[in-house]
């Protein structure tokens, strides 16, 4: 741990909007950890990327869903020093609607979203409040919202997360750590590449295009710093007006 540099955990740092996160943090002096569950390469390089740029960063495998695991390497992880601001960025989607839903589907789903941030975020949690300043950033969905038809797992789990950030930042408030959710509407990665084409974002978005990913990193980026301090507790949308 170098003095004065506060350490970031970004899960699902390997994917489109976690590594833009992740480059984010380190632009503004954070020292990333750059998480990953089944793509270690991309965790090491984008890793490498950073620390080639003069920035501080690690990457890091696990499974979100694995609770021993995820115990385990943050073990490991908080030998090195608190962790002062996560960012639960990790989550999957796995649609049907709802009649023709399976249990795998519904339970997948949830597990990595809504289990994964209790998983990780629980045990970050002491070491932050003993250095009374944190960050607590859950990215979530415009779904967990308003709906979205084909995502009654997608949506639960992502609602879930905006009622668990309201009550964890009641707990949290006072010890200098904010918790707040992201909820991105369609933003240009893998992930919504295949359900969007360019006539349905110009149907369903006031803004006419998909968000990019360096637009959602910017007020991720935003939410920790020490300037947002007394933002706590709040689902911000980052949607192009969506909603
Ligand atoms: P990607 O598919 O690009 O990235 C998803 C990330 O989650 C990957 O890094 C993946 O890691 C990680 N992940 C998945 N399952 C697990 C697991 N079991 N354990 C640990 N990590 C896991 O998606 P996006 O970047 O698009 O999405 C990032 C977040 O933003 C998600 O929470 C998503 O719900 C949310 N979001 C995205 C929107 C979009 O339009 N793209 C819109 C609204 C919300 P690995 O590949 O290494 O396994």
């Amino acid at each position: 741990m170098t003095p004065g540099v506060r350490r970031a955990l970004v899960t699902g740092g390997s994917g489109g909007i976690g590594s833009a996160i992740c480059r984010r943090l380190a632009a503004n002096g954070f020292d990333v950890i750059v998480h990953s569950n089944r793509q270690p390469v991309a965790a090491q390089e984008l890793a490498g990327e950073i620390i080639a740029a003069g920035g501080r960063a690690q990457a890091c495998i696990f499974d979100v869903t694995d609770g021993p695991g995820t115990a385990a390497a943050l073990e490991l992880l908080l030998e090195g020093g608190p962790i002062q601001v996560v960012v639960n960025n990790a989550g999957i989607h796995d649609d049907a609607v709802f009649p023709g839903m399976q249990p795998a589907q519904w339970h997948r789903v949830i597990d990595v979203s809504l289990h994964g941030f209790f998983h990780v975020t629980q045990p970050l949690v002491m070491p932050m409040v003993r250095t009374r300043w944190g960050r607590i950033i859950n990215i979530t969905s415009v779904a967990g919202i308003a709906g979205n038809r084909g995502q009654v797992n997608y949506s639960a789990a992502k609602g879930a997360l905006h009622a668990a950030t309201k009550t964890l930042s009641l707990e949290l408030a006072s010890r200098g750590i904010t918790v707040n959710s992201v909820a991105p509407g369609i933003i240009e990665t893998g992930m919504s590449g295949a359900a969007f084409d360019a006539k349905a974002i110009a149907q369903l978005v006031p803004a006419k295009r998909a968000g990019r990913p360096e637009e959602v990193a910017g007020l991720v980026a935003y939410l920790a710093s020490d300037e947002a301090a007394y933002i706590t507790g709040q689902v911000i949308s980052i949607n192009g007006g969506m909603i």
